[in-house]
């Protein structure tokens, strides 16, 4: 309103002064570029405080922390750290120091945005959000100020809800909380940074509105210190990848709304998405209902989730159609990777299929063991042996290898490197940084090529069941475990 009021009087004084016989074509300039420059400001950086409030009440949307699954352990964490806050005035009473700020840190799609959400709707707090990225402008002084209006956005959203606290969750911090003097235009990256310390040393107990920032990270390596020392981010709450329990938890959230038929099994299907994210979970049961949409079923099967596990951890099916060699090529290294998992760890084998979806021509999907965090030499060598089984298989039947197996190769190394590391080689404990390249080179590829010696042995004396694995691979494009096992055992 005083925006209008002054562009009338303004307006009015300039056309007293024209009548008056004035020249004020100069000063009309000066006002035209003096808006142009107010505006551009304006538009760049002083975000109006609105945006921010309105992202917090759409992140906001009442959820609770039923609604995540499988992080019991972090819920549990920061609904403590909550309750503090809640029962300020205890805490007031014994003395203590509020907490100021909540870092929670793990995987992409672990939850920890529905975490901030919870928290929110938990506490009954006023909810403003940003993202790291917003914060961030070529020019100097503009984040800062971005940082200033947050903290008041949520003093003012606090105060016209008539609430006492009010919750600030910043995602993506380790883009605004990065190490300090590392990025080139550091200036402006520092001072944002300082702002946002300046206002965490600023919030106290007797505040009107007291206020907690929740802030949220993938990389919490890249944190600036500071910002992490204590009476800032002095609780950190990790939200780690789900294990089979969690992943179960999850999946029956997700599919809670969806007509599953009888033959789903979600225990079988948490099973098999060893290292999976809630957010890869939500999309899996996504697409299966997507895909059974397409078929016209009524509800979704087992076979819609398996299809989606497929399409969440390769990609979509590629158009592309390898020529007739090339299929019998990638049908006989796929059959290879399978006979061998098959025969190191029987009942292994989920799928192996030849159809392509994102980078691979085809592929063999193994059912993950019970979560594993903790591996042996052993486990290591087989995986090993697996991954080079595409490539022996290839030279048994054709007599030559292909390309395909580079990125076999690559993971065999990485593994055998692994047992390098661990101090699991015929050299013990090393420490890496100082032992001789080639000697490092040497042992790892020791150890690849024991493994592919041994399944060159096995393989050759395999090679019949090979050959009738790959003709049906052919034959059906993709093959379940199941039936896998049953040409296996009916083979003479
Ligand atoms: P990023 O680090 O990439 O920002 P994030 O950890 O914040 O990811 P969210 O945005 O919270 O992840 O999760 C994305 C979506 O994945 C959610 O909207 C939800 O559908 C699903 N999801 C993730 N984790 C869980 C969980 N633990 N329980 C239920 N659903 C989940």
């Amino acid at each position: 309103m005083y925006r209008e009021i002054s562009i009338g009087l303004g307006l009015a004084v300039a056309l007293s002064l024209a009548v008056m016989g004035y020249d004020i074509i100069p000063y009309l300039f000066l006002a035209v570029a003096v808006s142009v420059v107010y505006y551009i400001v304006k538009s760049k950086g002083l975000i109006n405080a609105r945006s921010f409030e309105k992202a917090g009440n759409a992140v906001r949307k009442e959820v609770s922390f039923r609604d995540i699954g499988g992080q019991e352990a972090a819920i549990k964490e920061l609904r403590e750290a909550l309750d503090f806050i809640k029962n300020h005035q205890s805490i007031k009473c014994l003395g203590i120091r509020p907490l100021k700020g909540i870092l929670l840190t793990g995987p992409p799609g672990t939850g920890k945005t529905l975490m901030a959400k919870a928290a929110a709707s938990y506490t009954d707090a006023a909810f403003v959000a940003a993202s790291g990225s917003e914060f961030i402008e070529m020019y100097a002084g503009v984040g800062a100020q971005r940082v200033r209006r947050l903290f008041q956005t949520a003093r003012e959203s606090a105060s016209r809800q008539n609430k006492s606290y009010a919750l600030i969750f910043i995602d993506e911090i380790e883009i605004l909380g990065g190490k300090r003097g590392k990025t080139t235009s550091h200036l402006e990256y520092d001072q944002t940074l300082n702002q946002l310390l300046v206002e965490m040393d600023g919030l106290g107990m007797d505040d009107r509105v007291r206020i907690l920032v929740v802030a949220a990270t993938n990389r919490p390596d890249m944190l600036d210190p500071a910002l992490l020392r204590p009476g800032r981010f002095d609780r950190r709450v990790k939200v780690d990848l789900p294990d089979k329990e969690g992943r179960l938890e999850i999946l029956k959230l997700h599919t809670g709304n969806k007509p599953l038929a009888d033959d789903v099994k979600l225990e079988h299907i948490a099973k098999e998405t060893f290292g999976f994210s809630g957010a890869h979970l939500e999309s899996l049961a996504n697409e299966a209902a997507i895909l059974a949409m397409r078929e016209g079923c009524m509800e979704i099967n087992q076979h819609h989730f398996s299809e989606s596990i497929d399409k969440v951890m390769m990609g979509a099916r590629l158009d592309k159609r390898p020529s007739k060699a090339e299929m019998k090529r990638v049908a006989v290294h796929e059959s290879g990777h399978a006979l061998i998992s098959e025969m190191i760890r029987p009942g292994s084998v989920s799928t192996l299929t030849i159809t392509p979806r994102g980078d691979a021509l085809g592929y063999t999907r193994q059912v993950p063991e019970d979560d594993a965090y903790l591996y042996t030499k052993d486990y290591l060598e087989n995986q090993i042996a697996i991954m080079m089984a595409g490539a022996v298989a290839e030279e048994t039947v054709l007599g030559n290898r292909s390309t395909g197996s580079a990125g076999d190769f690559e993971q065999a190394m990485r593994t055998a490197e692994t047992i390098l590391k661990s101090g699991m080689s015929e050299l013990g404990v090393v420490c890496l940084e100082t032992l001789p390249q080639d000697l490092k080179h040497r042992t790892m590829t020791g150890i690849v090529r024991k493994q592919e010696e041994r399944v060159r042995g096995q393989m050759s004396e395999m090679k019949m069941i090979l050959i009738k694995v790959t003709d049906v691979l052919l034959e059906r494009e993709k093959i379940s475990g199941e039936y896998f096992r049953k040409i296996i055992s009916d083979a003479p």
